[in-house]
Parts: structure tokens; C-alpha cells; sequence
């Protein structure tokens, strides 16, 4: 999951070594920026916008749409991450030789917009586990980092650092009539870059699965897109099917379809199912990612992996 998108529900991809002619390079496209959150801004009760500003984050070369990168945040009390040598092969080898209370928090994010003078990224993070009624241990550290984050506070990034690389997933092959989108709140960020990406003239069908009616935002696209928006409650766990009971419901355009789903991998998964045995998608035509599981975190992900 580090340098690119999962593409099977709840599996991370490999972490990139480093290539001989440039030790600063891993994996022949990615690289570490130094970083540090310049402002924060709440989205609504779900979503929370970080604007990450640094000198080395003009050469951060989005890809757009669903451009993913790795996040290293700090342990709490923390100045910083610790990455202890970041360069060519092997480093990470040896960031997971760092004692587990120390190593850098290692997340998977997406790159919601960027801008240039000054050079800065906006990353939404979805916060879970980190309201008042929550129990003590329900958030993760990067949903807790994300709602304490506060101007100046260090990350690294591992991001592209060509704007053609394999952390874009969402990739609709020539011949494409019309695009279905479906993501939960962590994977509307993606989706919001897919639309703003999308080509005027383009089909597109898009529904998005958010805990609260406040979390529904505006979103432009010069796509005919319509949004179907999925309020599933405070309470409702997300991967319940809704996402796939919608599109079930749903009546479909007519021709070639390309389809990018993402979001808690048991959603992904149902939504995935229908379209290939019930709508009869061609496989290859769905890009599909599990950007998270009900009750495993990312460390467990990527030991599984
Ligand atoms: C390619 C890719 C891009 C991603 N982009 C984004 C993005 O832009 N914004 C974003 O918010 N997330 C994004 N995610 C998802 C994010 O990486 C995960 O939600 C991650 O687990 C959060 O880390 P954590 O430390 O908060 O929780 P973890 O320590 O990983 O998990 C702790 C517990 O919380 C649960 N959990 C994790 N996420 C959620 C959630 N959202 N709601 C409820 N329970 C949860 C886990 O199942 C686990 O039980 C992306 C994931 C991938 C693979």
C-alpha cells in the first residue's frame, strides 16, 4: 500500500526499493518530501482537510485522479517522523527495524488537490474513533494525528515523483461509454480527483457512502456525472451492502462500462460481485481497491500481505 493503491480488497501493495542511479528514488517513480500541515480545515463531521506545505512538495508530481501516496506521521511526542535512512534500497528494511514505539505511523492517503507557489497538497482524512462518545482506543494514530494536526507539525510523504505511476488506479481503457464510481468517505477524496480529471462530454454514475447528511459536499466535474448520495447514520457501520443495494437498484447507461470502486473492503467486495455475476462486467473493466477492513488495521494489512 505504500507506494500504490491495494487492488484487491484489504491487500497492500509491495513498498518500493530504491533504484541504483538515484538513491533518492524508490521504485523508479517515488520519492520522500519532507513536509508540514500549513492549515486545517473542517469538511464537516466526518472529513477533515490538511493542507501540507514544504519546499520539496514542488517536486511532488501528482498523477491526479486517484493519485495515492504513503504518509509517515509521528509517534505521539514525537518532533517528527522517525525514517531512519530513507535512501535507495532498503530503507524499508530498515524503517521496520525501528521498535514499534517509535517507528514512524506508516498510512495510505490521496492527494484530493494540489497547487503550485506556494507548493502545496490538501489530503481529507476521514476521522473514525475520535468523537467525544467514542471509546478510548477506537481511532487509529493516523485518525487520531489527523484530528489534533495543527500548523507546523512534520510528516514525510512517499509520493510520485513522475506524474505517470502506478499509485493512479483509476485508468478507463479506450472504448469506454460511461463510468461508474462508488467509494465510502475514505475513498470521496479519490473520487472528488476523478471528477475534477474527467473530460467534459463523459457519462459518468457516481454513489457515495458518507455516516452523516453534513458530510455531502459539492463536487465539480465538467463530466455529466450524477451523484447519488448514501447517508448511512451515526450508528451504521460502513461495508454493509449499501453501496452495492444502491447500484442493484440502480437502472445503467447502455454501452461499454469502466468501473472504479473503493472503500472498506467487504463494501468493495459486494459491489464488485454484483457487477461482474449480476451486471455481467467485464473483470478487466473494474478497477476495484479496499482501502480499509472492518476491525484490522494497516499494520495487520500489510503483515497479511
Ligand atoms: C490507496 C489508499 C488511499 C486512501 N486514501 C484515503 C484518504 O484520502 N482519506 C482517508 O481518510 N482514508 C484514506 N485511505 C484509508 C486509510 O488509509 C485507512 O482508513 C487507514 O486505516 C486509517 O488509518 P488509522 O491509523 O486511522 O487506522 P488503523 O490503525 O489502520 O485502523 C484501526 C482500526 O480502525 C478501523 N478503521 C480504519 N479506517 C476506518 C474508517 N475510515 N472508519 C471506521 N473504521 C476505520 C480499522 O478497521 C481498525 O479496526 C486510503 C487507503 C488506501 C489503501
Amino acid at each position: 500500500m505504500a507506494t500504490e493503491p491495494a487492488t484487491e480488497p484489504g491487500a497492500v501493495a509491495d513498498v518500493g526499493v530504491g533504484s541504483a542511479d538515484d538513491p533518492g528514488i524508490v521504485a523508479g517513480q517515488f520519492r520522500f518530501f519532507d513536509a508540514h500541515v500549513v492549515r486545517t480545515h473542517r469538511l464537516g463531521p466526518t472529513l477533515t482537510r490538511i493542507t501540507f506545505g514544504g519546499g520539496q512538495l514542488a517536486g511532488f508530481a501528482s498523477g491526479g485522479r486517484d493519485q495515492s501516496f504513503s504518509l509517515f506521521l509521528p509517534r505521539p511526542g514525537q518532533p517528527a517522523p522517525l525514517l531512519p535512512d530513507r535512501t535507495g534500497d532498503g530503507w524499508y528494511r530498515r524503517w521496520r527495524l525501528v521498535p514499534p514505539e517509535q517507528q514512524a505511523v506508516l498510512r495510505s492517503y490521496t492527494v484530493r488537490a494540489q497547487r503550485a507557489e506556494p507548493a502545496e497538497l490538501d489530503v481529507d482524512f476521514a476521522l473514525h474513533g475520535t468523537g467525544p462518545d467514542d471509546p478510548a482506543g477506537a481511532a487509529g494514530p493516523a485518525s487520531r494525528w489527523a484530528a489534533q494536526a495543527s500548523p507546523g507539525d512534520r510528516v514525510v510523504l512517499l509520493g510520485p515523483a513522475v506524474a505517470d505511476n502506478r499509485s493512479v488506479g483509476f485508468r478507463p481503457p479506450p472504448g469506454t461509454d460511461w463510468v461508474l464510481l462508488a467509494a465510502d468517505e475514505t475513498a470521496l477524496p479519490a473520487l472528488g480527483g476523478i471528477l475534477d480529471w474527467l473530460p467534459a462530454g463523459t457519462k459518468a454514475k457516481a454513489w457515495i457512502e458518507v455516516p452523516h447528511a453534513q458530510d455531502v459536499q459539492d463536487l465539480a466535474s465538467a463530466a455529466e456525472v450524477e451523484i447519488t448520495w448514501l447517508v448511512r447514520g451515526a450508528e451504521g457501520p460502513s461495508g454493509d451492502g449499501a453501496l452495492a443495494d444502491a447500484v442493484r437498484a440502480a437502472e445503467l447507461p447502455p454501452g461499454v462500462p469502466y468501473a472504479w470502486i473503493a472503500g472498506e473492503s467487504g463494501a468493495v467486495k459486494a459491489l464488485r460481485r454484483h457487477l461482474v455475476r449480476e451486471r455481467g462486467f467485464d473483470r478487466g473493466n473494474i478497477e476495484f481497491s479496499g482501502y480499509w477492513r472492518r476491525g484490522t488495521s494497516e499494520e495487520q494489512l500489510r503483515a497479511e500481505a
